[in-house]
């Protein structure tokens, strides 16, 4: 387990996925992926699952809105819960 060759392994690149692919970038392009057979495959489940994803919901995208009134009630929540526990 000790390979030096791998300048990222493959738990940090698998970490980073999600947010390469909210930049939109070309994941297949990777550098990490020309060396890895394990993460190629797996990339390439990813983006057949995306691709059934997208054809199943075509609307994917949720409005911003939606997200603040999610992270309003997650405060709230917190807000309520917490009095008695531990300080913010
Ligand atoms: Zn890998």
């Amino acid at each position: 387990m000790t390979d030096t060759n791998h300048k990222m392994n493959c738990e940090e690149f698998q970490s980073q996925l999600p947010e390469l692919i909210g930049t939109g970038e070309r994941i297949s392009d990777h550098p990490h992926l020309q060396s890895c057979e394990l993460c190629s495959a797996f990339v390439a489940e990813l983006e057949a699952i995306a691709e059934a994803a997208r054809q199943l919901f075509p609307i994917v995208e949720p409005p911003d809105e939606l997200w603040e009134h999610i992270e309003m009630a997650i405060q709230k929540e917190q807000n309520s819960a917490g009095q008695s526990g531990r300080p913010m």
